[in-house]
């Protein structure tokens, strides 16, 4: 089969004015996760305008969707995933709005060059990202049933076919303490404020002695009602991230042992809740990012192979790649060292230099997206990856196949 890269690339090219109009209307108007109304139908009108079968609302969640285009034949269904959740306070200051343009015109480009594929392939409209997981509970809700691999690109501070994501934990912990008059009768309560602030300490103690790849951060969302009364309510939002959901459940062991020692020591008792699904770890499927590579190398983009030197998040794409083979991409929209979730990032979301760079990776993910629908072969090798590499965290890896 000859190369589609020219094709995509002429009618990506078409499309340009199009990426960019929608890429700066949803980085104008940013909604927070489960609230991309706005986004919602703008992706949506265009796709069914394409000639996808579009299905809202999926797996119960407002902003979530489906759309489907049929191909000529029998064959895989193979998914292009869509976020488009910003950050409350900064806006698309992870770039969910590229991803959001980029992955639709790398869809519609697929179908335009090759109307008669095989299979089927499905854009998945993926909402709160941040710290929701939607796409665990559109997972656990029979969304990806069926689906044989699911790509997608992230921008970032620099442009990689991998990078290895944590496991992570999103806590809320709460000490209740007893209230008294702080300056009358302060022996008659009991610190829930004091009992957090000696939790945040027992945390830096541990430091120097968990793994390198442990990370333990968060806020105070609640530390008192009034400076003259003992504060009986104090509130943490915190995360707890390991390399692998197992060191991550050894992690929180010891988390929440601090946690209890701290009330221990104030005569408070503390509670916690797990406030979003868990995160598992990225199991990136490689044999689908060095062709997606090959593919960028083509288009002058090159994409660097992974390497423990690039820092880790999190993030629910974690949960689809123990369920099926997945590809999280990174393609360079800032200078290196560039914060993200930050107001440099969600600036450099805008630009034209952005702009052309998602061009180029929705050319190449459309590649990709024709190579894994009509080439039997190049699956089969996709597949026998994701079967030796599974992490084990995933005891019912295979229920959705
Ligand atoms: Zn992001």
């Amino acid at each position: 089969m000859h190369s589609p890269l020219p094709d995509l690339r002429a009618v990506v090219y078409e499309h340009r004015p199009a990426l960019k109009e929608l890429s700066l209307e949803l980085h104008a108007m940013p909604e927070t996760r489960f609230e991309e109304y706005y986004a919602v139908e703008q992706l949506t009108d265009r796709l069914a305008a394409a000639g996808f079968e579009v299905d809202k609302g999926v797996a119960d969640l407002p902003t979530a969707f489906t759309a489907t285009h049929r191909g000529a034949a029998d064959g895989p269904t193979i998914a292009v995933l869509l976020e488009y959740d910003a950050l409350p306070g900064i806006g698309h200051g992870c770039g969910h709005n590229l991803i959001a343009a980029g992955g639709l015109i790398a869809a519609l480009a697929a179908v335009a060059v090759r109307p008669g594929h095989a299979g089927m392939l499905k854009v998945i409209g993926t909402p709160g990202e941040e710290g929701g997981g939607g796409k665990i509970l559109m997972l656990e809700r029979g969304v990806f049933a069926g689906v044989d691999a699911a790509v997608m690109f992230h921008p970032a501070d620099r442009s990689l076919r991998a990078r290895h994501a944590l496991a992570a934990s999103h806590l809320r912990l709460t000490f209740h303490g007893v209230a008294a008059h702080a300056a009358k009768a302060p022996w008659d309560g009991r610190s829930a404020a004091a009992a957090a602030q000696l939790f945040l300490t027992a945390v830096d103690s541990m430091r120097q002695f968990v793994p390198p790849t442990a990370r333990v951060h968060g806020i105070v969302t609640h530390g008192g009602d009034a400076p003259n009364v003992v504060p009986e309510r104090a509130e943490l939002d915190i995360y707890v991230r390991e390399a692998t959901s197992a060191a991550l459940d050894e992690l929180l062991v010891r988390v929440l042992a601090a946690a209890e020692g701290a009330a221990l020591a104030t005569g408070t008792t503390v509670e916690h809740a797990e406030t979003a699904p868990r995160y598992t770890e990225r199991n990136n499927n490689m044999t689908m990012a060095d062709r997606l590579a090959v593919h960028s190398a083509g288009l002058g983009l090159e994409l660097e192979p992974p390497s423990p030197a690039n820092p880790a998040g999190s993030s629910d794409i974690g949960n689809v790649s123990v369920h099926m083979p997945v590809i999280h991409p990174y393609v360079q929209i800032c200078p290196r060292g560039t914060p993200g979730h930050s107001a440099q990032m969600r600036e450099a979301a805008r630009t034209p230099e952005a702009h052309a760079v998602t061009e180029t990776m929705a050319t190449a993910l459309a590649a990709l997206v024709l190579d894994l629908l009509d080439d039997p072969e190049f699956l089969t090798s996709v597949r026998e990856e994701f079967q030796t590499s599974v992490p084990a965290c995933a005891p019912d890896r295979r229920q959705e196949s």
